[in-house]
């Protein structure tokens, strides 16, 4: 027997389950919701492909959005466009009051050419940074814009049994910037849904997302309360020093000795001074450049790399003394450094305890067993943005198809990226679930 005192030392998650437990979903609510994406399972896949062949860049994303806003409006939902820049948002209100539930997709594509032999492959080119590029969903985003459209027909065919409201977001520009003339500190994608009041009127009580993910078989979803995707922060190193002939550098100061240092440096920020016991952290420099002859040391050295954290206190900690440290190594020769992070970098996407507690019986359920637990993956998502308002639930939906190895499928951002369609269906079903379960039904 529980008593109270036994209750009140529980974690908040343990006690979601035990609150929650008797509304996980029932059999004859499954099987219609079963029913309902297998009647439109087909359509979905035709969505899918269309906006395969037809991929928009962040921001760029117009032929997308019009073709979800048409959709929405035939379903009667309220239809908001260009949102936060070519966001839509359809609000269905169900038949009884309740809580306020939000959905996410993302729309946009990314600067990569399609490499996989399908008949729908992309053959399309777009502007990135002001160059023309191919471009290709190789994210999977086509497929949770297709998952969207198909959750929002099926929840719209069971409004009578709502207690509450369903706002269906799908965003641009998760992928981050493609146009040269944004200029720095701009907010886009998810922030840029935020600030244009997406979670307000009416408030959104939790919202849910998915990502499609090859490292999973489909069938699968993979859940994680708290951190599930790291933080990622963007910069850029300036190591300023002193031009002079490679045979007299004591002529002048050499940025380039200074940034090795740096380098390794900022290597041992992570190996020796974070507390990795608590959160992992990774820091890469992916890119160096300066100078252009062997008997010159030229005067600056740039480099550029990422950083990836998985809590928001490490994460202003490791920038803080990245700062430091860039800044003191330089200064130890006479050079100088500067860092820069791009703003507004991604948070770590951090799932409610309690949110995910409570909705875990729901995965469990819908998916007959299939929902794993989720490695931390050091990628990163703008459904951060969301999560800082108000509770939310991001997870990974399994997209590798049987007699195919998970492990060792083209991940995400891939030119070989694919998914197995059968993912669709299962997202489809697992988004209405969630949304269903979290109102409360009939
Ligand atoms: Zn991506
Ligand atoms: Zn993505």
């Amino acid at each position: 027997m529980m008593n109270s005192k036994s209750l009140l030392l529980m974690p908040a998650f343990l006690l979601a389950t035990l609150a929650t437990t008797a509304h996980a979903i029932d059999s004859p609510v499954l099987a219609d919701i079963q029913a309902r994406v297998g009647a439109m399972e087909t359509k979905m896949i035709g969505w899918r492909r269309d906006i395969h062949q037809h991929p928009e860049l962040s921001n760029q994303e117009h032929r997308t959005a019009a073709l979800v806003a048409e959709h929405l409006r035939r379903l009667g939902l309220e239809v908001r466009t260009n949102v936060g820049g070519t966001g839509i948002v359809g609000v269905l209100r169900g038949a009884h009051p309740g809580k306020v539930v939000a959905l996410r997709a993302d729309m946009d594509a990314l600067p990569v050419k399609e490499l996989v032999d399908l008949p729908f492959a992309s053959r399309a080119k777009g502007k990135h940074m002001g160059r023309e590029v191919d471009v290709m969903h190789a994210c999977g985003h086509d497929g949770h814009t297709a998952i969207l459209m198909a959750t929002a027909e099926v929840l719209s065919g069971m409004k009578d049994r709502i207690h509450g409201t369903v706002k269906f977001i799908f965003q641009p520009a998760e992928e981050g910037p493609s146009e040269a003339s944004q200029h720095e500190g701009e907010h886009i994608g998810a922030l840029a849904m935020v600030d244009a009041g997406v979670l307000d009127n009416p408030r959104v009580d939790a919202v849910f997302g998915l990502h499609l993910m090859p490292g999973f078989p489909v069938g699968t979803v993979a859940y994680r309360p708290g951190p599930i995707l790291a933080s990622g922060d963007s910069f850029s190193i300036k190591v300023s020093g002193k031009q002079t002939h490679g045979g007299f550098p004591w002529n002048g100061i050499d940025p380039i000795v200074s940034a090795a240092q740096i380098v390794m440096g900022m290597q041992t920020i992570v190996s020796r001074q974070l507390d990795l016991s608590r959160e992992p952290a990774v820091l890469s420099i992916g890119a160096i450049r300066g100078g252009n002859r062997e008997n010159i040391i030229p005067d600056s050295v740039e480099m550029l790399g990422t950083v990836r954290t998985f809590d928001d206190g490490m994460r202003a900690d490791t920038l803080e003394r990245m700062r430091t440290t860039a800044e003191s190594i330089a200064r130890a020769s006479g050079a100088s450094a500067e860092v820069r992070f791009q703003q507004p970098g991604y948070a770590p996407t951090i799932n409610d305890e309690a949110l995910t507690a409570q909705m875990l019986p729901t995965l469990k359920r819908v998916t007959d067993g299939k929902a794993v637990l989720a490695p931390k993956l050091s990628a990163s998502e703008d459904f951060s943005e969301y999560q800082k308002k108000v509770p939310g639930m991001f997870f990974f939906l399994g997209a590798t198809g049987p007699g195919r190895n998970p492990a060792t499928a083209a991940p995400n951002h891939s030119p070989k990226f694919e998914i197995d369609e059968a993912a669709l269906a299962v997202g489809a079903r697992t988004m209405t679930a969630l949304a269903l379960d979290y109102l409360g039904r009939d």
